[in-house]
């Protein structure tokens, strides 16, 4: 039987809240499909630079480049504002989450955007239901290695201090565009297609009508899509885009786009999701994969146990996918099917939902029912 590594870390915040839900639904998986898992925890994140002063322990890295066949991160995140750091000391953001997306070339950040029954959306303080659960089912790849967030090429202004005039340089390439543009057409060769007609289409998100850099994604974009004439074309300006994702939803299936753009989308596309602690995320690379829940450490809710552990769930389970096609293991993939199925049975069911969706239940609350949805599923 092949053991699989997973390095798992848990970071500030919400983030060891969350990541001690997902690795009590992984352990039930290991014991309900015979999986050898090794689970390797390192602690990381600001406390941890405020403690030691490093932002994780020693060869944190190359454990997760050389060593892991999947890293899981909780969060990385300020929990106490008022500890700032030193002027030019290098944020535990920038080191862990920035640096292993770049380290480990993980060019495609994948954010899929699903709505589950009896969610409910917590808007100006009163929860009510919004969409149709049946418009809400897209996938948004946002590439994860350039634009602002460059690390590399951008390191001295990120760590310039303050001045009265910075300058943010943004980095996009050919060969990135056409890596993260195929990653999307190829994406949705798997899908279904969008929730209002079931047809295939990759939306590309830009803003080339001023930028230079939207210019080469967008030309990038629409080269690669010659190779995929099954699969629509269909163009969005970033703007005009925000106000479409809420409005009508359900005309999207699969949508690419740069770094900074994706970030900030897929924020508001967890509004669609019934809340940030809803949306799983994962960082794919050639050879390695992250997966992180899209929120971040949640400071002001954190230490409160009302936080929704599911988004940390779900990129367990994007895991779990991921690696068992990496690794053609189908009791892996199996296990994957069994948990997306105990989350979806479990909402369905619509008894003790997260607080942050209109429920009561506290984290291990919510745990404690997709692993009786897991047993149930595995009695079946
Ligand atoms: P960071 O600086 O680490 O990114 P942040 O506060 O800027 O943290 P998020 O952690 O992403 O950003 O949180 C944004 C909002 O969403 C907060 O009000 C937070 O309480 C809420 N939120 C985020 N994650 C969850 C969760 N898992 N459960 C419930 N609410 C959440």
């Amino acid at each position: 039987m092949t053991t699989y590594k997973i390095v798992m870390l848990p970071g500030d915040g919400i983030g060891p809240e969350v990541m001690d839900q997902a690795k009590r639904v992984l352990i039930t998986i290991s014991e309900l499909h015979n999986l050898d898992l090794e689970l390797i925890e390192r602690p990381c994140g600001f406390e941890y630079l405020h403690e030691t002063g490093e932002p994780w322990p020693e060869g944190t890295f190359e454990l997760c480049r050389d060593v892991a066949d999947a890293v899981l991160l909780g969060a990385i995140g300020r929990a106490d504002n008022a500890k700032t750091l030193a002027v030019g000391e290098h944020s535990p953001g920038r080191i862990i989450v920035l640096g292993l997306r770049s380290g480990l070339g993980l060019y495609a950040n994948v954010r899929p955007v699903m709505l589950f029954p009896n969610i409910m959306h917590n808007i100006s303080g009163e929860f009510r239901p919004l969409w149709p659960v049946e418009n809400v089912d897209m996938v948004i790849v946002r590439e994860n290695t350039e634009g602002f967030y460059a690390i590399q090429k951008n390191e001295d202004s990120a760590l310039s201090g303050v001045s009265d005039e910075v300058t943010d340089k943004r980095i996009i390439t050919k060969k990135g565009s056409e890596l993260i543009t195929r990653f999307a057409f190829e994406l949705a060769r798997g899908r279904s297609g969008a929730p209002v007609d079931g047809k295939r289409r990759v939306t590309c998100v830009d803003k080339s009508n001023v930028l230079n850099g939207c210019r080469l994604f967008r030309e990038t974009y629409n080269s690669v899509a010659w190779d995929y004439p099954e699969i629509g074309r269909d163009h969005k300006f970033v703007d005009a885009f925000t106000l479409a994702l809420l409005q009508n939803p359900e005309n999207f299936d699969v949508v690419v786009t740069t770094n900074l753009f994706g970030d900030i989308l897929t924020d508001l596309a967890a509004v669609l999701q019934g809340g940030l602690g809803m949306a799983p995320s994962a960082n794919i690379g050639v050879d390695s994969g992250m997966f992180e829940p899209v929120h971040g450490s949640a400071p002001d809710i954190a230490g409160k146990n009302i936080a929704n552990p599911i988004g940390m769930i779900l990129s367990m389970q994007m895991m779990l996918k991921w690696l068992g096609e990496r690794k053609d293991d189908d009791i892996l993939q199996q296990s994957a099917g069994d948990l997306s199925r105990a989350v979806e049975n479990y909402f369905k069911n619509g008894r003790s939902l997260p607080i942050e969706v209109g429920g009561d239940a506290d984290p291990s609350a919510v745990t404690n029912k997709i692993i009786e949805q897991l047993k149930k599923i595995n009695v079946n």
